[in-house]
């Protein structure tokens, strides 16, 4: 058991997996372990300690519609967006949830849920689109709500529907806005990387139902916590009402947790600011890519013009977390890449050709600098199954 278990340490503390006796580098999940290196860095610092007599209840303020959310944690968050400047919160309502994966769900919920119950409404997403929204739509068959496919291909004016508007948009980075826009719409504003390691801040926006992550902020994606800006008080409560019954609300430690590092971050409480060190990952692993791509045009990557960002008081490279990568057409880049043993998640799972391949930027230092070892190999094949 203690060697089955020493294995299992080896295989998380690198992204590298073993399968069928080869090395697999992989590139798919959108995991952030590129934050652990400042998370270790700060040491035993903001560390919590919760006793067992701690955080029992199922309530942590009665008083709230959000009843299962703690009074600080919703501070902290209304701080951290004043701090960044990146949405607004004023005169808002905050709903905490178990990772923005499950505010999705509460959003489609309270959208749909007052509307005509005999046919579910349509959700879409312009492609390349995140490929968890038709999973998330999907997987329950719900009578709700249903996927409806890429938005640019929506062309009903007579029926309501939902649009998830994804902005930095994951995978592409794109910054987006809806692209429907017809009268029976709702939208969902995803905002799970509009933050200053990715993309310049350039206001604070203040759409009806905006949703962040701690995974993408912080990198503290096992803690499960994202919330929601909601400007309508009945959505909000819908959405609360999700929570309610589909898993009574949000675990009080990630809350305490989350309180901890969204203090530090907002106080700069340490001797380098977190998304300066987000910033410098990110920008020195998009021009070690790009210097490594350079020359060729059988492998292309985005090109992203600097913005100018009201955080950082500059104009700044915008440094998305995924690279939306491509290959001629009729290659199956997820293929051609799994030959050289890289994952990738391929074009066809949000909505594209496979000669497309989404390359996650958010793992460990030392998993990117053996890819960009391995690019040569890389195009050298991608060359030859032209
Ligand atoms: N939205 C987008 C665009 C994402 O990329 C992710 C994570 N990959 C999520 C939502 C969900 O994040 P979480 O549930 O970890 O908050």
């Amino acid at each position: 058991a203690v060697v089955v278990e020493v294995e299992a340490i080896k295989t998380t503390e690198s992204m590298l997996t073993n399968l069928n006796q080869q090395s697999i580098l992989d590139f798919d999940k959108g995991d952030p372990t590129m934050y652990e290196a400042y998370w270790k860095s700060i040491g035993e610092d903001f560390k919590i300690t919760i006793s067992a007599s701690e955080a029992l209840s199922y309530f942590a303020n009665p008083k709230s519609f959000c009843w299962f959310m703690l009074p600080k944690l919703e501070q902290e968050i209304r701080n951290l967006h004043n701090v960044v400047g990146n949405a607004v919160v004023e005169g808002r309502h905050i709903v905490v949830g178990n990772g923005s994966s499950q505010l999705i769900q509460a959003a489609l919920y309270a959208l749909a849920e007052p509307l005509d119950p005999s046919s579910p409404i349509s959700v879409m997403s312009a492609a390349p689109f995140y490929s968890c929204y038709p999973q998330i739509a999907h997987y329950m068959r719900s009578g709700l709500f249903k996927w409806g496919g890429d938005a640019h291909a929506y062309d009903r004016d007579d029926q309501p529907y939902i649009e998830m508007v994804n902005c930095p948009n994951n995978p592409d980075g794109e910054l987006r806005g809806p692209v429907v826009n017809k009268a029976n719409g709702m939208l969902v504003h995803d905002l799970a990387y509009y933050w200053p390691q990715y993309t310049a801040i350039t206001k604070p926006v203040d759409h009806n139902i905006m949703l962040f992550t701690m995974s993408k902020c912080t990198g503290h994606a096992g803690s499960r916590i994202g919330w929601a800006i909601v400007k309508d008080s009945h959505v909000a409560k819908q959405m609360v009402k999700f929570l309610e019954i589909s898993t009574i609300g949000v675990s009080k430690e990630a809350q305490l947790r989350a309180i901890s590092i969204l203090e530090m971050i907002s106080t700069n409480s340490c001797s380098t600011n977190f998304f300066e060190f987000g910033q410098f990952v990110m920008a020195g692993r998009w021009k070690t890519l790009r210097e490594a791509l350079e020359g060729t045009d059988i492998l292309q990557v985005p090109n992203f013009p600097p913005r100018h960002c009201n955080f950082k008081r500059n104009y700044i490279e915008c440094n998305p977390a995924y690279a939306w990568m491509k290959a001629q057409e009729g290659i199956n880049l997820e293929e051609v890449m799994k030959e050289e043993n890289i994952r990738v998640r391929g074009g066809g799972t949000f909505g594209c050709p496979s000669n497309y391949a989404r390359l996650s930027i958010l793992g460990r230092d030392n998993d990117f600098d053996q890819f960009l070892k391995k690019l040569p190999s890389i195009v050298k094949r991608l060359a030859h199954s032209k």
